[in-house]
Order: structure tokens, then sequence, then C-alpha cells
């Protein structure tokens, strides 16, 4: 398929991304994995401005900017229980070259309701920074997705950094999908378990492709808090997951945690990829 005839600005700097962005009809260039080129008469390439590639863990937060690509977060460049969420997720996003080019925050300001990142966003109550010409604003990420493929985000501004809580040392996470194809999963379920003596003490959990915007399952997530996460605290958990189709997963994904939680032990790529070549 040929693309369309679209105009193409670099920018060299956030005052230049804004410039173009002022007439309300300019898209960002970020991987370009989801922009639709024919679908916007320009686009505003930010792949030179410098400092976008933020990604810093500091005073408990980690800070991610706009050119932080998918495939960074399969490494150890986020540690902790944080890392191991990043990383069991983010091997099932596309293949080895949507992972090279997209962005995290391309996926979070795109919004695709089967898209991974925006759960994880919502799922640990993340903050979203967003530049415009007025200044810049903070919004929580569960405010920020208003429904598929729209958010808060206004067509003159730039999504500048995601700032996630850190999590718990300790905290086991696990993941679970139904997918057919490479191209996002049909359905998925993920989650975070922090416990101490035994007794859960935080959780979360997060569904993708269960509605045009991300879902935290607060419901599920209340029947764990305070109670030893055993089997039937996991089905009872479960039970209350208004959509049927998602309980499975997210047994699959406290079980995963729970295991994670007691063996201490790191999410490694090779045991999380689908096949090889994923
Ligand atoms: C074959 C294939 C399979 C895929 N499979 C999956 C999958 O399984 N799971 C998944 O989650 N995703 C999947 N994707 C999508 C992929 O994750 C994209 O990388 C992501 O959706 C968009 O990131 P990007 O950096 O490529 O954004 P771009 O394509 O450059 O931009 C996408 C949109 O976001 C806007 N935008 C980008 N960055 C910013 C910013 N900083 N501020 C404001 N607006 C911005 C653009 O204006 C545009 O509207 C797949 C893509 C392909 C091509």
């Amino acid at each position: 398929m040929r693309p369309g005839t679209f105009e193409c600005i670099t920018a060299d700097s956030v005052e230049e991304v804004l410039s173009a962005l002022a007439d309300g009809d300019t898209a960002v260039l970020a991987g370009g994995q989801s922009l639709a080129p024919e679908s916007t008469p320009r686009v505003v390439d930010i792949n030179r401005v410098p400092g976008l590639d933020l990604l810093a863990e500091q005073d408990g937060v980690l800070r991610v900017g706009p050119l932080v690509r998918h495939r960074v977060f399969e490494s150890n460049a986020v540690g902790g229980p944080m890392g191991d969420l990043m990383r069991l997720v983010v091997c099932h996003i596309g293949h080895p070259p949507v992972r090279a080019r997209g962005t995290m925050l391309g996926s979070l300001a795109y919004a695709h309701p089967a898209a991974e990142w925006p759960v994880v966003a919502v799922m640990l109550g993340a903050r979203f920074v967003l530049a415009g010409p007025r200044g810049s604003r903070t919004v929580p990420a569960e405010a920020f997705f208003t429904g598929a493929f729209t958010t808060l985000r206004r067509p003159d501004e730039l999504l500048v950094e995601v700032c996630f809580p850190a999590l718990r040392a300790g905290t086991g996470v696990g993941y679970a999908e139904d997918r057919r194809t490479t191209v996002f999963p049909q359905a998925a379920a993920m989650a975070t378990v922090t416990a101490t003596g035994g007794v859960v003490e935080a959780a979360s959990i997060g569904l993708v492709n269960a509605a045009p915007c991300p879902v935290r399952a607060r419901a599920a997530e209340r029947v764990l808090l305070g109670r030893p996460l055993s089997d039937s605290t996991i089905a009872e958990a479960t039970a209350v997951i208004e959509v049927a189709a998602f309980r499975t997963l997210v047994r699959r994904a406290l079980s995963q945690a729970r295991t994670r939680m007691r063996s201490g032990a790191q999410v490694g790529l090779q045991d999380e990829r689908g096949g090889a070549g994923r």
C-alpha cells in the first residue's frame, strides 16, 4: 500500500514540536508503527529532539519519555518488580521490528483498546505529563483514556512523560493472554500482588481489550486484600470479574504472580516469549 501525500516537519526541540502542533491538524511521528500518514495532512517527527529518550528511576518513580522504544523494556533497564512486569508484558507486543521502532508513549497516545501499555499505566496508577501552548499539565492514567483511540490529550499537546509509582520489593507479577496473531491480543490479564506474612497487602489487576478503555478490576482486587493468596481466594477474586472470558486469564495471571512472589524469581525473556522470533 502506498501512503498518500503528507508534509513532514522534523523538529529539533519540544518548542518546535509544539509550534507544529499548534494548528490542531498535525500528528506526532514517534515510532510510526500506528500512525497512518494518509489520515493526516502533516506530521511532526520528534525523533531528533534531544532528551525525549528519558528513562530514569528516581525517588520511587519510574519516568519514561516519548522516544523510549518498546524493546528497551526487554532488557534490565528497569529494575525490581516494575522491570519484571514490563519484561513480561513487552515481549507480547507485536514482533521485533515493531518493538524496535514503536514507543511506549506512542502506544499510550494511540489508545488502542487491545494495547498492553495503557492497561499497565491504569493498573499501576501512572501519571501522564502533557506539554502544550499554555504550559504543562499532569493527568492520572485512569482519566487520560476516554474511549477507543480517544484520550484527554488536546491536538496541540505532546505527551512528554509518563511517571509510574514503583512497586514494592517482593511484589509478584503475572500476565496471561489469548492471542491468535502477532497483532494485538484478543484478551489479556495482568496482575501484581504484594504480601506480608502470606497476607495480601496490595494487589492490582488489569484487563486488556475488555472495554474501549483500559480496565482495572478493582472489585477482584478488593477480594484479595487482607487474605492469604490461596487457590480459593484466587477463585473468589476471579468469580467477581464481570466478563466471563477474562476469568481464566485473571486466575492464570494471579497464580503466576503468586509463584513469582514466593520464589523471588526474576522474569526472564526466554521463559515468557510465546515462541521463537516473537
Ligand atoms: C504489526 C503490528 C503489530 C502490533 N502489535 C501490537 C500489540 O500486540 N500490542 C500493542 O500494544 N501494540 C501493537 N502494535 C502497535 C505498536 O505498539 C505501536 O508502536 C504503538 O501503538 C504506537 O507507537 P509509535 O511510537 O509507533 O507511535 P506512532 O505510530 O508514531 O504514533 C501513533 C499515534 O500516537 C500519536 N503520538 C505518538 N507519540 C506521541 C506523543 N509523545 N505525544 C502525543 N501523541 C503521540 C501520534 O500522533 C499518532 O496519532 C502493533 C503494530 C504493528 C504495526
